[in-house]
């Protein structure tokens, strides 16, 4: 357990760590391109420079903090007059080739050259020969675009195909400032379904997710924390969306309530910093056409009176069954729990089966069961298969995954979705239910390990809350 000093100041490090790894520790900022603490040390982009004190009267020298060890007693300083000059000068050879096209880039905003140019070069660049051009706006996959202008060559893009995702899908061709990255030509990034976490690790705006490609500046976002349901690993997330200062009162206003990109909140105890492909694709679950009409055998009614009449079949039914959804938050399990759960048999239902041609599972984080919250639903509900009792005469189903066609004969549906399908208006009672960006909650992933999204937007006014419309019916739990 080595003791060195950071500017002057006693740092204690752990075992084997390096400068950078015991600096970031302790607080004190070192910057960094190519280095990440989630992949093997490259040392390519030199910003990262330190200057070690000379011992016993001899020379300070100047070294790369990622890739040195700490040792005992060492003095470093990150931040001296010389420091400052190697790093303008690493950042001058950078933005040699560079566009500065940062008033046309997505990355501006989080882009990590232009706050280490500000911090410490801030000056056009010093080539007096014209830029070496290289390709715009290459199509990495169907997912990603990549501009080689911006690329810095830190080759984090790289390390992740090979040291997490393990597609070994990307690789860089040619040498100086004529590299270029370049996928493997058989498809396999393509095929990688975690590819679009080398948008959020690279550096600067080199790699462009298409979903967002100039959909907005990041600046007019705001993240809502929340956990994504595309499977039972239910890794935390970042909803991005408009902020409401930011409101767009001229243009489509529904680009007010669209999730505009979802990334990865990073959680040690579920997915780390990543997440798949799918879970990038939120938008597009939640964007799907939307019902918002309860109905009563296919015709409107309002949700009071829905909700009456779904009392009432409750009440008169003698066998009733529930199939429940494994998409319900804690909190609307708890309350279906107590609200119905003596009065129907109930069975947990997959709302969500593995899509043609998706992984179904994996090492990294993808889970074969494709809802969030079967953990919850099964300890509350148990895990017996699916099968209707002789007599059912009322079936309540919540949410997707269910075909319509295996109903008992003569049983009366109540059924609660959240999107227009043709099953709602052949239920006895459809009453729509809000979504989970409209709400929050909490699941409870496979491993056990509960986390909580938050809302985003409000809901559509006649969408009932689930959790709000079981203590409705509360009233008739146990009647007959
Ligand atoms: S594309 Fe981005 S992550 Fe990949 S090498 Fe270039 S700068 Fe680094
Ligand atoms: S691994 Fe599962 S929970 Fe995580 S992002 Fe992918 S689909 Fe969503």
């Amino acid at each position: 357990m080595p003791d060195f000093f950071i500017n002057g100041q006693p740092v204690h490090a752990e075992k084997g760590q390096t400068v950078m790894q015991a600096a970031l520790a302790a607080g004190f900022y070192i910057p960094y391109f190519c280095w990440h603490p989630h992949l093997s040390v490259a040392g390519n982009c030199r910003v990262c420079v330190v200057e070690v004190e000379g011992e016993n009267g001899g020379e300070n020298w100047a070294e790369i903090a990622c890739n040195m060890p700490v040792s005992e007693g060492m003095r470093v300083l990150t931040d001296s007059e010389r420091v400052r000059e190697l790093r303008k000068q690493t950042l001058q050879f950078i933005l040699l080739n560079h566009p500065v096209d940062c008033g046309i880039c997505d990355k501006a905003g989080e882009c990590m050259l232009q706050d280490h140019h500000y911090a410490y070069n801030g000056e056009p660049s010093i080539s007096t020969v014209p830029k070496v051009r290289a390709t715009k706006y290459h199509q990495l996959s169907d997912r990603i675009v990549l501009d080689n202008e911006r690329c810095i060559v830190c080759s984090r893009c790289v390390r992740f195909t090979r040291e997490i995702s393990g597609s070994h899908g990307l690789a860089i061709q040619n040498r100086g400032d004529h590299s270029l990255v370049r996928a493997a030509e058989d498809g396999r990034f393509n095929a990688d379904p975690y590819s679009d976490n080398v948008v959020d690790i690279c550096p600067v705006g080199a790699l462009l997710g298409k979903q967002f490609l100039h959909k907005a500046r990041v600046w007019y976002l705001q993240a809502t924390p929340s956990v994504c349901p595309g499977c039972a690993r239910g890794c935390t997330v970042n909803v991005w969306h408009r902020k409401r200062e930011w409101k767009l009162n001229h243009l489509d206003p529904k680009q007010n309530t669209e999730i505009a990109r979802v990334t990865p909140l990073e959680n040690p105890a579920v997915n780390g910093p990543w997440i798949c492909n799918k879970g990038r694709d939120l938008a597009q679950v939640f964007g799907r056409a939307r019902a918002e009409q309860p109905l009563l055998k296919g015709k409107p009614a309002t949700l009071l009176q829905a909700v009456g009449a779904a009392r009432g079949l409750i009440a008169e039914a003698a066998r009733p069954v529930a199939l429940v959804s494994s998409w319900g938050s804690n909190e609307e399990l708890a309350a279906f729990k107590r609200a119905l759960g003596e009065r129907f048999a109930c069975f947990v239902k997959a709302d969500h089966r593995p899509a043609p041609g998706e992984v179904v599972q994996d090492e990294l984080l993808i889970r074969a069961d494709k809802n969030p919250n079967t953990a919850t639903a099964r300890e509350l509900f148990g895990a017996a298969p699916l099968s209707f009792p002789d007599g059912t005469d009322l079936v309540l189903v919540w949410g997707e995954g269910f075909d319509f066609a295996g109903l008992p004969r003569g049983a009366r549906v109540i059924f609660l979705g959240s999107y227009l399908a043709p099953e709602n208006g052949h239920a006895d009672v459809f009453v729509p239910l809000s979504i989970q960006t409209e709400r929050a909650g909490h699941y409870t992933n496979f491993a056990g390990v509960t986390s909580s999204f938050e809302r985003c937007f409000a809901k559509p006014p006649n969408v009932a809350h689930a959790e709000e419309f079981f203590a409705q019916l509360a009233v008739t739990a146990g009647a007959r």
